[in-house]
């Protein structure tokens, strides 16, 4: 399948899960993840109407950066190094991977630098994996919390990554957790602190995620073909 095929078929099905769902296909955006592909790829997948791409690693985002430019929507949604955040700084509208205040502080003062906001979503690592990176449920609050208080970052919601299931339904419960939590940080009111966004699903369960309230659904291998 092309690249455009494989983006109608997408946004197609997110569509469906949407509707199945009871919810406004529009409340769900597609980040496709284009890591590890080549900048082709990505203005053949903007050319077929993709606006919001995720990337993970730092090294290769920026050398995509200074092809693109700022045609692109670019979202980090990587694990990110606190002496990395210099190099995108003011060039990324989203960062997922918030999972620790060091880093909340690094990025607001890089931003601050260059007279810029940073949407952020606090990574949570439901599962509790030790393999996995996220902040642990418990301390989720708290770094919400935390965040609020930095001047240029504001938190726009959550970000997980489930353990992987053959059978996708079996990640729903993850799911569910995430937004569960997200409404209680939400009826906390922290000022400044917006729970707009739930950003779970991959290739392999976006539409599981969308069942229980996805906002942002990051798909790479299902776009793009195997990495
Ligand atoms: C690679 C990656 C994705 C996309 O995974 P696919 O299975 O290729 O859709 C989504 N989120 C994160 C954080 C990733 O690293």
């Amino acid at each position: 399948m092309s690249i455009p095929e494989a983006l109608a078929e997408i946004n197609r099905r997110i569509q469906a899960a949407a509707e199945r769902a009871g919810r406004d296909p529009a409340s769900v955006r597609l980040v496709a993840v284009s890591k590890t592909r080549p900048t082709s790829d990505i203005v053949e997948a903007q050319k077929a109407g993709q606006t919001i791409f995720g990337e993970n690693y730092v090294q290769e985002l920026v050398t995509k950066l200074d092809v693109l430019n700022d045609t692109v929507r670019w979202h980090f949604i990587g694990h990110l190094q606190s002496n990395k955040v210099k190099f995108i700084a003011g060039r990324v509208s989203m960062i997922h991977s918030v999972d620790r205040f060091s880093l909340a502080g690094e990025i607001s003062r890089h931003w601050s630098r260059v007279g810029k906001f940073c949407d952020i979503l606090i990574q949570v690592n439901i599962s509790g994996e030790s393999t996995k990176s996220g902040t642990a449920e418990e301390d989720a609050i708290q770094l919400a919390k935390d965040c609020s208080k930095l001047p240029n970052i504001r938190v726009r919601g959550l970000m997980t990554m489930p353990p992987f299931f053959d059978d996708p339904d079996a990640a729903r419960p993850y799911f569910a957790e995430l937004r569960r939590l997200s409404q209680t940080i939400a009826s906390e009111r922290i000022p400044g602190v917006e729970m707009r966004e739930l950003s779970m699903g991959m290739s392999g369960d976006f539409e599981a995620a969308i069942m229980e309230g996805a906002t942002l659904v990051r798909v790479g291998t299902a776009i793009f073909g195997e990495r």
